[in-house]
């Protein structure tokens, strides 16, 4: 049956406004499994906060709210093409192979690509000589991007297409990337890149106003996913049903393994399974050593070889009875506790960037 995304949705377009107004340049990024909600809802969403800001003046690409959206790879764009009608930015950088080639000729106008190694550059150029691109630049998280040495290497061809900016890729907030932004941004001009537009992720809201006080003459570009979309959860609630429930006693045989329940108790059979996104693992949000220390030490029900599940009832996560199935889950729930009936809804605690929902419902 069902796992839902209920949106309180005054509460969350409430909180995508403030972030927009609190971050002028936004470029939202809609990417993967729409961060939960889905692409084509979150291109649409974009869509409708562009307008909002332009309603208020903030049209220049420096303030705008979202004139440009950004996708994760060239196969994303078909899904938000048509429900948003500004530039597209496409974060996987381009190579000369695969799905870049094939970008429908008539968003050709609105894809800005990322370009990542030189020999890219003069490829891309050589296909398409009015390109708009953005040249990445490598981080300390060594995932894509030219060192100084690739950009200085450049020459005239950065003169050539469309250059709209430089794009850093920060690492998640572990001090301040102020350093590291700046010094890459002394690489950009020394360079001699024909471009003032800088598009960053991961700075906190004091690093972007210290970058646009030092770099005045800079258009900043914050491209932000998770603190726009996922930053108010407490707009956010995610349900499953009880679709049955079965009283055993110790000793009972249960589950695909035939294995044996250790007390008495119900074995209660949930929607969400393995293809939601539902995995063994129960996101704790907190990974310290301390934390995972006072997990082990809780034994109990954990020692039997049950293991803690996403799913909440009267307040407390219950566990697996086995291992999540395709789309449903057993739980465990000892003698003691209450018994939701059939139909009830229970709620999960899931990562919604690695979960498929059956609906998504905003009020
Ligand atoms: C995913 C991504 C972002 C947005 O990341 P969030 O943590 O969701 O805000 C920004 N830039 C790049 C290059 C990304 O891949």
């Amino acid at each position: 049956m069902t796992l839902t995304l209920t949106v309180d949705g005054d509460r969350w377009r409430d909180h995508l406004i403030s972030v927009a107004e609190a971050t002028p340049g936004l470029v939202p990024v809609a990417k993967g499994n729409g961060y939960g909600f889905g692409l084509g809802r979150l291109a649409r969403r974009a869509q409708w906060l562009a307008e909002r800001g332009a309603a208020l003046g903030h049209t220049a690409p420096g303030e705008a709210w979202g004139d440009v959206l950004a996708v994760g790879t060239y196969d994303e764009l078909a899904e938000v093409a048509d429900r948003f009608d500004g530039s597209l930015l496409v974060l996987t950088p381009w190579r000369p192979f695969g799905a870049a080639l094939e970008v429908d000729p008539k968003l050709a106008d609105r894809v800005i690509h990322t370009v990542s190694r030189p020999e890219d550059l003069a490829a891309l150029l050589e296909r398409q000589s009015d390109a708009r691109y953005v040249l990445e630049v490598v981080t300390s998280m060594l995932r894509h991007g030219m060192d100084a040495r690739g950009l200085r290497s450049l020459g005239d061809l950065a003169h050539r297409g469309r250059l709209e900016g430089v794009a850093l890729h920060l690492p998640l907030a572990q001090g301040s990337h102020l350093g590291q932004v700046r010094r890459l941004i002394t690489d950009a001009i020394s360079a001699g890149l024909p471009t003032t537009t800088l598009w960053v992720s991961h700075l906190t809201s004091i690093e972007l106003a210290a970058l646009r006080a030092s770099y005045s003459d800079f258009t900043i570009r914050p491209r932000i996913g998770t603190q726009l979309w996922l930053g108010e959860r407490a707009a956010l609630t995610v349900t499953a049903q009880v679709l049955d429930v079965h009283p055993v006693e110790r000793g009972d045989l249960f589950g695909y393994r035939g294995r044996t329940a250790p007390k008495n108790g119900h074995v209660l059979v949930v929607s969400g399974g393995t293809a939601h996104g539902i995995g063994l693992e129960a996101p704790s949000g907190d990974l310290s050593l301390k934390s995972r220390a006072a997990t082990l030490a809780r034994g109990g029900m954990d020692a039997v070889g049950f293991v803690r599940s996403p799913f909440a009832i009267d307040g407390k996560q219950r566990l697996f009875a086995e291992p999540p199935h395709m789309q449903a889950s057993m739980l465990f729930l000892p003698a003691g506790s209450r018994v939701p009936a059939v139909g009830d809804e229970v709620e999960v605690r899931v990562r919604y960037t690695a979960t498929t929902f059956d609906r998504v419902v905003v009020s």
